[in-house]
């Protein structure tokens, strides 16, 4: 069996560094790359890539996955447009530039972008669009809780998940509002989406989204415990994507739900 050489960007992130570890112990693929602005603060085999030349860096690699930060993977996406090859995204919060760009490049290569590469995440989505589309009327308000450092807020998953929810009902994705409620808004509207963000500890992501309605409510609650789940996550989305034709994959399409 053919060994499936991956390149990671973000190397010394906390998703990067799992992905490291975890690719030991995955069958079918191996570290053949990391990308590094200075240099790396731990060990690792003497025969990976260690370079800040991101041309030779996509060259070492039959695959790349990105965890890093927007402006970084912008930069991924430019040099990857040059030089096609299968890329996993994870990082969140891009901006509309940079989302058409990661367009752009699935033209030319497989992509799969992803804000949650987690299972559970992917199912909750799917949920939540069927619980918005039955749940005609009841309020939608979403809460997600992650750690300290988390850099971006609300959370990439959280505004997908707004989207799954707006799309179950047919709502226009304007009327999510992402600050939550300041006291100065008035009444609540039927058809608006809250997402509301709190930081503190070393929380890995926990997502609710509730349902509201007079006499009763549901909530769908998703909590991450380990970030192996992203990378490990992540790991399965590549091996996936790596025979693929161009295009812009999601986790869903991976996980065939
Ligand atoms: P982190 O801050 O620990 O790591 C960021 C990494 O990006 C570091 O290795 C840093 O060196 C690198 N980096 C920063 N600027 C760079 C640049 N200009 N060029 C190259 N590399 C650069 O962050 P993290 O917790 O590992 O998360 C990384 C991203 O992944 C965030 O956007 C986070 O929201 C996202 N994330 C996604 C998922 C998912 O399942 N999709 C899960 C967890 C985190």
């Amino acid at each position: 069996m053919t060994t499936i050489k991956v390149g990671v960007f973000g190397a010394s992130g906390r998703v990067g560094k799992l992905l490291i570890e975890d690719l030991k112990n995955t069958q079918g693929m191996g570290l053949s790359s990391v990308y590094v602005r200075n240099s790396l603060d731990f060990a690792i085999d003497p025969s990976v890539l260690v370079t800040s030349d991101m041309h030779s860096f996509i060259g070492a690699s039959d695959i790349i996955i990105d965890f890093s930060l927007p402006e970084a993977c912008e930069a991924l996406l430019e040099e990857a447009i040059k030089t096609p090859k299968p890329l996993v995204i994870g990082t969140t919060g891009l901006n509309t530039h940079q989302l058409n760009l990661l367009k752009q490049a699935s033209e030319l290569m497989p992509v799969l972008y992803a804000t949650n590469m987690s299972l559970g995440v992917a199912l909750l989505n799917k949920l939540v669009h069927q619980a918005s589309a039955a749940l005609e009327g009841f309020d939608i308000e979403i809460v997600e809780m992650h750690h300290r450092h988390k850099k971006d807020a609300p959370s990439g998953t959280a505004l997908t998940l707004a989207e799954s929810a707006a799309n179950g009902r047919n709502l226009d994705l304007d009327k999510v509002r992402v600050s939550g409620r300041d006291g100065n808004i008035g009444e609540r509207t039927k058809d608006e989406i809250a997402v509301m963000a709190l930081r503190g500890g070393d929380i890995v992501g926990r997502h609710t989204v509730g349902f509201y309605n007079d006499g009763e409510f549901i909530e769908l609650n998703h909590t991450a415990t380990s970030r192996n789940t992203f990378s490990k996550g992540a790991l399965r989305a590549g091996k996936w994507l790596s025979d693929k034709e161009p295009g812009l994959y999601s986790i869903s399409d991976c996980l065939e739900l």
